[in-house]
């Protein structure tokens, strides 16, 4: 099953992609994870992209479409989720394309629905872990003890990319796309809409079970 999930940067995405992988056994693709591999590597994809990120834009097509590639290529053959990607509607064609040549297809495209007020609340209290990328916030979900992860014991650091000015940026560079990717897979007949109101940590895991139950169901 191959499933992409859409939805504004802050949205709960990533928490909800983990969670949903594992659940289902199926691998986690987050392309902006991928990225910022490369860039903790310091790799020329890394170094290009970093210019990109660092201002909330979206890394041109050509480079995430190739990084994709790589890293899909001969893999993932019973099915993925991914997050992040598609971002642009060139992207989702590309991606029916890699997939066309599994014989495989998107069977799922999920949007997660979170009002702005609620993302700028949420990115702003966020922490990532350098050594797992595992999220957390620092409200709704802390860690266990303060500044490290529960699950690898790894420092949390916010990224560079959560400053309020970079934060609004992402925003209106995801609000520039959305609706093209969202009316994308809703012709496919594959769009499946989720409302995530409030606080954050709780709608990530209801929202979880929501989809699983839904996916089971379907
Ligand atoms: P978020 O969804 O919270 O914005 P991500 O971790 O998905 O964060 O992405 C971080 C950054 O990586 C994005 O702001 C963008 O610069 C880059 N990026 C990630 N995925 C893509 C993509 N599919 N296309 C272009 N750029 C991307
Ligand atoms: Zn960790």
């Amino acid at each position: 099953m191959y499933i992409v999930l859409l939805g504004a940067p802050g949205s709960g995405k990533g928490t909800v992609g983990k969670i949903l992988a594992s659940e289902l056994n199926i691998p986690h693709i987050s392309t902006g994870d991928l990225f910022r591999k490369h860039l903790s590597e310091e790799t020329e994809l890394g170094k290009t992209a970093k210019k990109y990120m660092d201002n909330g834009e979206l890394v041109p097509d050509e480079i995430t479409i190739g990084m994709l590639y790589e890293e899909i290529n001969g893999k993932f053959d019973k099915g993925a989720i991914f997050d992040g990607f598609p971002r642009t509607k060139n992207q989702a064609i590309e991606l029916d394309k890699m997939l066309e040549n599994k014989r495989m297809k998107i069977n799922l495209a999920i949007n997660i629905d979170v009002p702005f007020n609620e993302i700028i609340n949420r990115i702003s209290n966020r922490r990532n872990c350098k050594g797992c990328s595992e999220i957390y916030n620092i409200l709704y979900n802390p860690p266990k003890k303060e500044g490290k992860c529960d699950i690898c014991g790894g420092e949390l650091y916010q990224r560079e990319d959560q400053k309020p000015e970079v934060v609004k940026n992402r925003l209106e560079v995801y609000s520039k796309t959305a609706n093209e990717l969202i009316e994308y897979y809703k012709n496919k007949n594959v769009l499946y809409n989720v409302k995530a109101g409030d606080a954050a940590a709780k709608t990530s895991h209801d929202v979880a079970e929501e989809l699983k139950s839904y996916i089971v169901n379907n």
